[in-house]
């Protein structure tokens, strides 16, 4: 055994609906030693998804269930701190798949896992608008959206990092773009910061009418991020030969029954003439582009151009609360965990 104690967050019974106290706990194991060819991250930053929601029911998905027993999974920056592999020296920083616990040990050729290049970036921002969610973003707008200049693009869950990306990268398509954001805050931020055209509150109560005053010329490119009430109403205002990248809907991530659920699909594969042209994509798709548009994304962070905001829980202990309010939409951008330094 090492010196190390690790601590870990397990999915310990599945939760029905939103998650109660004791579906998710912590467990302690000792930190083995490494066998050649593997090396030891201790996790800096985590990174907390909406997808991890469904992965804790037992129905398979895009991606198999978590395990009962099983560490929550998560990417995470991590540090090397001890290597057995020719790959990766004491002191590397990479993206992981590490899961929700403070170290972890991988083999020295294990995929998915990437050093982080310095560009001038807080680390943390490659779990966010320079990470996963970012890439999300930036390519299920491009190769699924395909925006064309003076289009109007509409983004749900636009203070996030996915609709950050996404809104901020219409605009430098020349689109015209407007997110749709839970309350004022957010809404304004995301005009007056991220430089969207309009920002429509979903929780004012006046949702079709704010919507349709904000796309006076309908909506060529809706970015699906949460299902539910804004899809219907977006589904309203879709002009003929829109695009519809359905990217995730949020909304219904807690519910009780996902087989009752009423899914983007079935709102906009029920339409008439304005159809749109409308599938689910995975990041996953353009994963030899890893490299290439994380390195765009850092670069306009640090050039200024590719604004946005996070949320910090600190220390492990706190990540399942500020999961459960992610899923709320209490986070003002990407949430993290810082877990150490
Ligand atoms: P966010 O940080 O934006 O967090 C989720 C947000 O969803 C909340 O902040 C909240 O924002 C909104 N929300 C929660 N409940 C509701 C509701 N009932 N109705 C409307 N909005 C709600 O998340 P991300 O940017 O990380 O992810 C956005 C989407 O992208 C998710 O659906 C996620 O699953 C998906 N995704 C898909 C990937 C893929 O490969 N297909 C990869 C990564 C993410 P608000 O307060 O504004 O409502």
């Amino acid at each position: 055994m090492t010196a190390h104690t690790n601590r870990k967050v397990v999915l310990n019974k599945r939760p029905q609906g939103e998650i109660a106290d004791d579906d998710l706990v912590i467990r302690e194991e000792p930190v083995r030693e490494l066998k050649d060819g593997e090396v030891l991250l201790k996790t800096l930053w985590l990174s907390l998804d909406p997808y991890m929601r469904p992965r804790m029911n037992d129905s398979k998905g895009y991606m198999d269930p978590i395990e009962i027993g099983a560490t929550i999974v998560g990417e995470s920056v991590g540090r090397v701190i001890e290597s057995k592999s020719p790959n990766y020296a004491v002191g590397d920083v990479v993206t992981s798949y590490s899961g929700w616990q403070e170290y972890s040990i991988i083999p020295g050729d294990a995929p998915m896992v990437y050093k982080i290049k310095d560009q001038g970036v807080p680390l943390q921002a490659y779990l966010g608008v320079a990470g996963m969610p970012g890439r999300t973003g930036y390519c299920g707008l491009t190769y699924v959206g395909k925006p064309k200049a003076g289009e109007t693009v509409v983004v749900s869950a636009a203070s996030g990092p996915v609709g950050t990306v996404v809104g901020q990268t219409a605009k430098q398509m020349g689109c015209r773009v407007v997110g749709v954001a839970g309350g004022e805050k957010k809404c304004r931020y995301v005009v007056e910061e991220l430089g969207f055209d309009a920002c429509v509150d979903y929780k004012a109560g006046n949702l079709e009418a704010d919507l349709k005053a904000a796309c006076p010329d309908g909506i060529d490119v809706y970015f699906e991020n949460v299902g539910g009430e804004v899809t219907r109403a977006v589904a309203k205002l879709l002009n003929k030969g829109s695009r519809v990248p359905v990217c995730g809907y949020v909304s219904a991530y807690n519910a009780e029954d996902a087989s009752k659920v009423e899914t983007p699909f079935h709102v906009f594969g029920a339409m008439g003439e304005n159809k749109p042209e409308h599938r689910f994509f995975l990041v996953t798709e353009w994963q030899d582009q890893h490299q290439e548009i994380t390195a765009h994304l850092a670069e306009q962070i640090a050039s200024g151009k590719l604004k946005y905001s996070e949320t910090l829980a600190e220390g492990l202990d706190n990540a399942v609360g500020a999961f459960k309010g992610m899923l709320k939409g209490k986070n003002f951008g990407k949430q993290l965990v810082h877990v150490a330094d």
